[in-house]
């Protein structure tokens, strides 16, 4: 069997393993599932309960491990947020991130002989998809290559390093550094699976699938996520899609993208009523993954809002932070700032009245804090300090200032 693959846009379809279509957008798997209800998930783990919407089915090993995150409900963060919130916890993966359902998906078509030979496996990152890939590679003995930007902080190479790819630092310009992988990679057998590649995103549209299912044969009212290259969205508008063709779901849910202020190519040109997404000149935000001024999926993004009757906005970092905080202090979630933003944008989005007080949102948290907080060496603090001896006497004290 040989993958197919369709523009989004212009349609366009081709048999060539390649990631951009002749008009320049990145293209989606061509797949037809055939017909598909509720009753056709399987009893597999995570993701894989959806094999009858994936081109693979589970395969063994850690790409087994991916999906099947915890959806949770009824938190005081419908007070915080101004409506009903249900919170997609994909922090909760092996490697911490949404990332891991790409990765699974990839190399499960990989061990599966569909993208024919693979010398190794490629990713260009900064962060949690390298991070991911790394792992999977190493679970599935693929020899794995990683091109990092120069500037990456040290903390964070040593958290994709643990895995053993072969790592490599670039000096220059980006974006032009994806499209080279997605050019030549093919030319010497590397897969590279990065952000908005075709594989990548039919594995991270089961992110939507799962979500849609918890709430079957209901259909929430929005799904709110951030955003950065677009290939998580572009997921989940591709997910929405295929169920509602299916007749699994009669409505499709709302589709909201948010940006941080600092760095949001999508949220202007959604502003600005733009065709198109056109690179921005971006400043510095707490919500580092999710900061590509040049979105190589940032148009398929924009349509996806459109076409769903959401949108696109931006967060700035004040509303980040205070988003964070309330996670972790109203809920025991732990995020990292690029995730907070799903959060803090629901809650924007209801002030402005683009969301209902009765709305029922599902508010994709895409990555972990706990990453972030272990290799920051963030500082803890006591409040207080006390001899062993004098610990009775504390809980006795404690115990009066909590009445
Ligand atoms: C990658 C990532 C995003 C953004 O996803 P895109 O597919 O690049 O738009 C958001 N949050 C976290 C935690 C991520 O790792
Ligand atoms: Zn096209």
């Amino acid at each position: 069997m040989s993958l197919k693959r369709i523009c989004y846009d212009c349609g366009h379809r081709t048999t060539e393993p390649v990631a951009r279509c002749v008009c320049g957008e990145p293209l989606w798997l061509d797949t037809d599932y055939g017909p598909f209800d509720w009753n056709d998930t399987t009893d597999e783990q995570g993701m894989w309960r959806f094999d009858a919407l994936l081109p693979v089915s589970r395969p063994d090993g850690l790409a087994a491990a991916a999906g099947g995150t915890p959806l949770i409900s009824g938190t005081p963060l419908d007070a915080y947020a101004g409506t009903n919130v249900h919170l997609k916890l994909e922090g909760e993966h092996p490697t911490g991130s949404f990332k891991d359902r790409g990765s699974a998906l990839g190399l499960a078509a990989v061990d599966a002989g569909l993208v024919g030979e693979v010398t190794a496996v490629g990713t260009v990152s900064h962060g949690n998809m390298a991070m991911s890939t790394a792992a999977y590679t190493a679970a599935h003995d693929c020899p794995c290559v990683v091109f990092v930007p120069d500037d990456i902080p040290p903390e964070r190479l040593a958290v994709i390093s643990q895995f053993g790819p072969t790592v490599v630092d670039v000096a220059g310009d980006y974006g032009r550094l994806y499209d080279i992988t997605l050019e030549r990679g093919p030319d010497h057998g590397i897969l590279f699976l990065n952000s908005d590649v075709p594989l990548r995103v039919e594995g991270q549209k089961t992110t939507a699938l799962e979500i849609c299912a918890a709430f079957a044969p209901a259909v929430p009212d929005a799904l709110v996520m951030p955003v950065s290259s677009g290939g998580h969205a572009s997921g989940a508008w591709k997910a929405v899609r295929e169920l509602f063709d299916a007749g699994a779901i009669d409505e499709v849910p709302e589709l909201y993208f948010v940006q941080a202020s600092a760095c949001s190519p999508v949220a202007d040109a959604y502003e600005a009523g733009a065709e198109d997404v056109t690179r921005v000149v971006a400043d510095e935000t707490i919500a580092y993954s999710i900061a590509n001024p040049d979105p190589p999926s940032g148009t398929r993004a924009l349509r996806a809002a459109r076409e769903t009757g959401g949108a696109a906005i931006a967060v700035d970092d004040d509303e980040i932070r205070t988003a964070q905080r309330a996670l972790a202090v109203e809920a025991g979630v732990t995020v990292e700032p690029a995730s907070a933003t799903a959060l803090a944008g629901t809650k924007q989005l209801v002030e402005r009245g683009m969301l209902d007080a009765s709305d029922e949102v599902a508010v994709v948290l895409t990555g972990t804090g706990l990453k972030e907080a272990a290799a920051s060496g963030a500082v803890a603090r006591s409040d207080d300090h006390v001899d062993v001896d004098a610990v009775e006497g504390y809980l006795t004290g404690f115990a009066g200032t909590i009445e």
